[in-house]
């Protein structure tokens, strides 16, 4: 199955994103965990991920940075 090596490889992992219809550029995630967070290269300021999969021992970090963010513009997302 041509899909397997993707899902094997989020497995176990955290999936997070950067909502940009929401993102206003405060930049308070790219303060709080600049290994994760970034700013992006666009004119608003908005930040993006540097890696959208990140180890699950960043997970607590990752949700703290999502009920952190003023525009509730980060998700989290854990893969079984
Ligand atoms: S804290 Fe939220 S709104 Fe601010 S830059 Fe980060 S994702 Fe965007």
């Amino acid at each position: 199955v041509a899909a397997e090596p993707t899902q094997s490889a989020e497995a176990g992992m955290v999936t997070v994103s950067i909502d940009h219809d929401l993102c206003r550029g405060h930049q308070m995630c790219v303060m709080g965990l600049p290994e994760v967070f970034v700013v992006g290269d666009n004119d608003e300021g908005q930040s993006d991920v540097r890696d959208k999969l990140q180890p699950r021992s960043r997970l607590e970090q990752l949700r703290l940075a999502a009920r952190s963010c003023p525009e509730s513009a980060i998700r989290v997302e854990s893969n079984p």
